[in-house]
C-alpha cells in the first residue's frame, strides 16, 4: 500500500481499478512520400484536420448541453487553432513540397507550436500548449487510424489515472466508465480541475510521479474531499474508506432535507448565507443548497473559456444571465482577478519570477484599462437589472483604491454621454486579502459600501505560504492567531464605519470556523455551494453568546495548535456529527 498527496479539485470518494495513461512516447511514422502520392497526402491531411474539427465541434455542443455554454468555450481555441491557416499552410507546403508524411509533418509543426508558448515562460501560455499537444494528438490519432486516446479503449469502470489530462480529455469522460480521476500535474485552478468540478467527478491533481506507481488493474482510492490517493490499498483501508464515503454521503443526503430552513442562531440572529461561482450556470446549484445569493462571482472565469479577450457584450451577457438566474436575489461581482494563478489568455505577458506578489488582479487592471473599463461599463449597464454590487480585488493601498473608483467614475460618465442607462447607487467594494488592507481597515472602510474578507490570499500574504504549494501546505492555516486577528481588525473596523462585511475565502465554508466567525461578528458568510448546508446546520445549532464567547477566548491564543483545539471542541458539542475532521483512520 502506497499513499501519494495530491490537491484535492474536485469532491468524492472513490474506490476501484485503475487505468493507467502514462507519459505515453507517441511514435510518429517518418517516411518520404513519393511527388505522384502527395496530392493523395495532402487530402489525407485535410480529412483529418475535418474529422477532428467535426470531433471537437460534437463535444463543444455536448459540453454546452451538459455544463453550459460558458465551458463549452473552451473548446473555441481548439476549434479555432484547426482552421489557422499560418498553422495548415506550413504542413501542405511540407508534405506537397519536401514529400514529408503527413504524421510526421503535422507533429512537427504543432510541437514547434508548443515550444514556442512554453517558450513564453506564463502560466497562461503553458496551459496553451497543453491545449496544443491535445490537439496535435487528436489529429495524429486521426491519422494514424487509431484512437488519440487509450480512454476510448476502456470497457469496464475503472478510476482514470493520467499523466496529465487536456480539459477536452476530461470533458469527453465517459461517466459510466470513469468513476474518478487523480493526475500527476495540474493544478486547482486549471481547466482540468474546472471540467472535473463541473462533471461533479472526483479528482485530485498535482501528484507528482503517481502514473509511474501504479499499473492497470491496481486498486486504488481516489479521495477528492482530502487529496489522498491510495495504491494498492489493504483490506482494513478500503474498508475504513468505504465506510467514511457511506457516512459522508448520508450525511450530505440528511442535510439536504434541511437545507431551504433559515440560517438562524437559537437566539434568533440571522445569518446570510451566500454561494462563490465561476459561471453562471452554477447558481441553481447554490439555490438547491440553500444559498440566498452570490457573495462572489469570479469574473475572470470569462477569459478562460474564451479563445479571446471577453466583449463588453460578453460580460454583460454573463451578468444578466447570472442576475436572471437569481430572480432578485443579491449577486457580488468581483472584478477581474487575473494573473498569478489565473489566466489571461493569449494577452502577451512578460514572464515573472513572482506572479503572486506582481502584476495581479486590481494591479493589472489598473494598467490595462481598456480591459477594466470594458468590464466595468458591462457591470454598470447590467446594474439596473437586478441588485448587484461590485468588488474590486486584491487592493492593498488606498491609492489603488482611490484609482479603480476614478476609472469607475470615468466610465460612468461615458455611459451618460452615451445616454446609457445604469443604477448611480451601484455599491462599491473592496476585497480584504492583503495584510496592508486589513491594517489600514478603517481607512478604507471610509471610502467603500462593503468589504469581503478573501480569507485565501489573506492567509498566504500574512504568513508568506504560497496557497497553492503542497510542499508548504502544513503551514497554511486559517487558524493561525495573525490571520485571526487581522480578520478580528477589518470587522471592527467595519462596524465602527457602519458599512458591510463579509467573508468570501474557503474559510466561510469550513465547519470547523463557522461559531468563531459568527463569534467575530461577521453576519455574511459565502463559500462553494455544496458547504452551504452544512454551515447552515451549524448556524441553527449554535447560539449567538456561545459563539461571542468562543472568539474571545480564541482571541487571547498564541498558537494556532490552541485555536484549533478551541474550535474543535466547541464544534464537537454543538454538532456532534459534524464533517470536520472525518478521515478514513
Ligand atoms: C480569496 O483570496 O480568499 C478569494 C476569495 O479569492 P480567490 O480565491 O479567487 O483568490
Ligand atoms: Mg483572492
Amino acid at each position: 500500500m502506497e499513499s501519494v498527496q495530491g490537491i484535492a479539485v474536485s469532491p468524492g470518494i472513490v474506490i476501484g481499478p485503475a487505468f493507467v495513461i502514462g507519459e505515453a512516447e507517441k511514435h510518429v511514422p517518418r517516411r518520404e512520400v513519393p511527388p505522384r502520392e502527395r496530392a493523395a497526402e495532402v487530402v489525407r491531411f485535410e480529412d483529418a484536420i475535418r474529422a477532428a474539427i467535426g470531433e471537437l465541434g460534437d463535444l463543444r455542443d455536448r459540453t454546452a448541453r451538459e455544463l453550459g455554454g460558458e465551458a463549452a468555450k473552451i473548446f473555441e481555441f481548439h476549434l479555432g487553432l484547426l482552421q489557422d491557416q499560418s498553422l495548415l499552410e506550413p504542413i501542405r507546403t511540407r508534405i506537397r513540397d519536401h514529400g514529408e508524411n503527413a504524421e510526421a509533418s503535422v507533429a512537427d509543426r504543432f510541437r514547434l507550436l508548443v515550444t514556442q508558448f512554453e517558450g513564453l515562460g506564463s502560466e497562461v501560455f503553458r496551459q496553451k500548449a497543453h491545449d496544443v499537444i491535445d490537439l496535435e494528438r487528436r489529429v495524429l490519432g486521426k491519422l494514424m487510424g487509431e484512437s488519440s486516446s487509450r480512454l476510448a479503449k476502456l470497457r469496464d469502470r475503472a478510476v482514470l489515472i493520467a499523466h496529465e489530462l487536456t480539459p477536452s480529455e476530461a470533458a469527453a469522460i465517459d461517466r459510466q466508465r470513469i468513476l474518478a480521476f487523480a493526475t500527476d500535474l495540474g493544478g486547482r485552478t486549471g481547466h482540468t480541475s474546472i471540467v472535473a468540478r463541473a462533471l461533479d467527478l472526483p479528482a485530485v491533481v498535482g501528484c507528482a510521479r503517481l502514473s509511474d506507481r501504479v499499473e492497470d488493474g491496481d486498486l486504488v482510492i481516489v479521495d477528492g474531499d482530502s487529496g489522498s490517493v491510495i495504491l494498492r490499498p489493504d483490506a482494513d483501508t478500503i474498508q475504513a474508506y468505504r465506510e467514511l464515503d457511506l457516512r459522508k454521503r448520508q450525511y450530505r443526503a440528511s442535510l439536504q432535507a434541511d437545507a431551504a430552513m433559515k440560517a438562524e442562531t437559537l437566539d434568533g440572529t440571522a445569518i446570510t448565507l451566500l454561494g462563490n461561482i465561476e459561471f453562471p450556470d452554477e447558481i441553481p446549484v447554490v439555490l438547491a443548497n440553500g444559498g440566498e445569493g452570490v457573495g462572489l462571482y469570479r469574473t475572470e472565469f470569462l477569459f478562460l473559456t474564451s479563445a479571446s479577450e471577453p466583449t463588453e457584450e460578453d460580460h454583460y451577457a454573463a451578468y444578466r444571465r447570472a442576475i436572471e438566474l437569481l430572480h432578485g436575489r443579491p449577486l457580488t461581482i468581483r472584478t477581474l482577478d487575473l494573473g498569478a494563478d489565473k489566466y489571461t489568455q493569449l494577452r502577451a505577458e512578460e514572464p515573472e519570477r513572482n506572479p503572486f506578489l506582481g502584476l495581479r488582479s486590481i494591479r493589472y487592471c489598473l494598467q490595462n484599462q481598456p480591459l477594466f473599463k470594458t468590464q466595468l461599463r458591462a457591470i454598470l449597464r447590467a446594474s439596473v437589472h437586478g441588485p448587484i454590487k461590485v468588488m474590486f480585488p486584491l487592493v492593498s493601498t488606498v491609492m489603488e483604491l482611490r484609482q479603480a473608483r476614478m476609472i469607475l467614475h470615468d466610465v460612468i460618465e461615458e455611459l451618460e454621454e452615451d445616454g446609457i442607462d445604469f443604477r448611480g447607487d451601484l455599491p462599491i467594494g473592496m476585497m480584504i486579502e492583503v495584510p496592508s488592507a486589513a491594517l489600514m481597515a478603517k481607512a478604507f472602510a471610509r471610502e467603500v459600501a462593503f468589504f469581503s474578507i478573501g480569507t485565501n490570499d489573506l492567509i498566504q500574504y500574512t504568513l508568506a505560504v504560497d496557497r497553492g504549494n503542497e510542499r508548504v501546505a502544513p503551514l497554511y492555516s486559517g487558524a493561525s492567531p495573525a490571520v485571526l486577528q487581522l480578520v478580528k481588525g477589518v470587522v471592527r473596523a467595519a462596524r465602527r464605519e457602519s458599512i458591510e462585511t463579509s467573508i468570501c475565502g474557503e474559510l466561510a465554508g469550513e465547519p470547523l470556523y463557522t461559531m468563531l466567525l459568527i463569534g467575530m461578528g461577521l453576519r455574511t458568510l459565502s463559500m462553494a455551494p455544496g458547504q452551504i448546508p452544512e454551515i447552515k446546520k451549524i448556524i441553527r445549532a449554535a447560539d449567538l453568546e456561545r459563539c461571542e464567547r468562543l472568539a474571545r477566548k480564541v482571541g487571547a491564543y498564541e498558537s494556532e495548535r490552541q485555536v484549533l483545539n478551541a474550535l474543535r471542541d466547541e464544534l464537537r458539542a454543538v454538532v456532534p456529527d459534524s464533517t470536520a475532521g472525518w478521515t478514513a483512520e
